[in-house]
């Protein structure tokens, strides 16, 4: 290839691979998930990280998630469709420090992104390399925040975007997107129905997929929170990290980021041990967690206020409970009444608006701090995945 050095980005991405069967992928073409039938796992993108490269090339750096373009997959710096995500505040709980003991608890606070929440950096990244590959048409099952993030980055990218939301998501959700110009579909169903339709859809009318965990760039993107969780705190990372749980993109996304950072000798071997935290009425995960299963099973009891924790089934439930038995993990259901009571006691105290998502963390904190599963002096961390202004017609005042 003849490039311009000027307008490269120095990425170090080398191929795809598959965590299942080990096949390996041209990161030059557009890929979908694995091709053999029976793994179909999501890809992975590989990096030559024996490079010996000095942490001091981020000084300087933008505080977006692009500062790390060296572990993201574009080529060229054109192609990158940027709106300021990422390297969002780590804020200390302060006010309710009552519950915490004499823990360190932080939140990770991603509610600042563009249209609201994290799927601002999947997206990003997605949305940045289907630039690249030359796509012309992308599509999405959401729950809300990951199509109104799609059709902001795909106005910025001027690429057309498709998006199918359940029709019981909150107004703001579709306003949101059909504002940024995308074309929205909505379905009597849940994100799962969503997803048949565009897989189906997509195949016919040759839409590019963007389906959670289906290509292998939006767990790109969110690894970024990986690399800022390990700026942030100084190469140290925390004893704990609570993650509300939906397809798991942000989970996977920070445990391959704390492996790429060892490998880079910029963090040691230490792994924080994740949590996963689901709704009630999809709690998949707990449950096969607990019962010590590789696989998940279909799990849908209805409306829940986290609507991006209404992922009946993660396509990549595998993955997500390996990151739970190897960091010595644990999952956990929170109600979405104690969500909602959650996401008033924080406004108050803490002057933070999260979402429902985020909530659930610092209720499953109090579960876990109870049951001595966090440990006096833990170190914990709590991803607010957004804003909770989306969510304001499903919280009673
Ligand atoms: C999508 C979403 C989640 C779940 O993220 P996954 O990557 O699907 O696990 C959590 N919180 C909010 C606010 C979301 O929009
Ligand atoms: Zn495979």
């Amino acid at each position: 290839m003849i490039s311009d050095i000027e307008t490269e980005t120095g990425t170090l991405i080398t191929n795809l691979t598959c965590p299942e069967c080990g096949t390996s992928y041209n990161a030059a073409v557009i890929h979908t998930v694995c091709t053999n039938e029976a793994c179909k796992s999501t890809l992975f993108a590989v990096y030559n990280l024996q490079a010996g490269i000095d942490k001091s090339i981020l000084s300087g750096r933008p505080a977006t998630m692009w500062r790390y373009k060296e572990f993201l997959p574009v080529f060229e710096e054109k192609n990158i469709v940027t709106l300021g995500e990422g390297f969002t505040p780590i804020i200390p709980v302060e006010n309710l420090k009552r519950f915490i003991g004499d823990n360190e608890v932080y939140w990770k606070d991603e509610s600042g992104n563009p249209t609201g929440s994290f799927k601002a950096r999947g997206i990003s990244a997605a949305v940045s390399k289907a630039k690249e590959l030359g796509i012309d048409v992308i599509a999405t099952p959401t729950a809300g925040n990951a199509g109104g993030a799609l059709a902001a980055y795909a106005a910025r990218a001027a690429i057309k975007a498709v998006v199918y939301m359940p029709k019981q998501t909150p107004q703001v959700f579709k306003d949101e997107c059909r504002l940024y110009g995308a074309d929205l579909v909505e379905i009597d169903g849940n994100i799962s129905d969503c997803g048949r339709l565009v897989n189906e859809l997509a195949a016919v009318n040759g839409w590019f997929q963007v389906s959670t965990l289906k290509e292998p760039y939006r767990l790109e993107g969110k690894k970024t929170m990986g690399y800022e969780i390990a700026e942030q705190f100084n190469w140290q990372l925390p004893d704990v990290i609570l993650y509300p749980t939906g397809g798991g993109t942000g989970l996977i996304g920070m445990w391959k980021a704390f492996d790429e950072l060892e490998q880079l000798g910029w963090t040691g071997s230490k792994r924080p041990r994740m949590v996963a935290v689901q709704s009630e009425s999809c709690n998949g995960i707990v449950t096969a967690f607990n019962a010590g299963k590789q696989v998940s099973e279909f799990a849908d009891g209805g409306f829940t206020i986290a609507n991006g924790l209404r992922v009946p089934k993660p396509y990549a439930d595998k993955l997500i409970l390996r990151v739970l038995r190897e960091t010595q993990g644990a999952a956990i259901t929170i109600g979405d009444g104690e969500m909602s009571a959650a996401v008033k006691e924080i406004a108050r105290h803490e002057g933070m608006l999260v979402a429902p998502e985020g909530a659930a963390l610092w209720q499953a904190f109090k579960k876990l701090k109870a049951t001595n599963w966090i440990k006096p002096g833990d170190k914990v961390l709590m991803i607010n995945t957004g804003s909770g202004y989306k969510y304001l017609e499903n919280i009673a005042i």
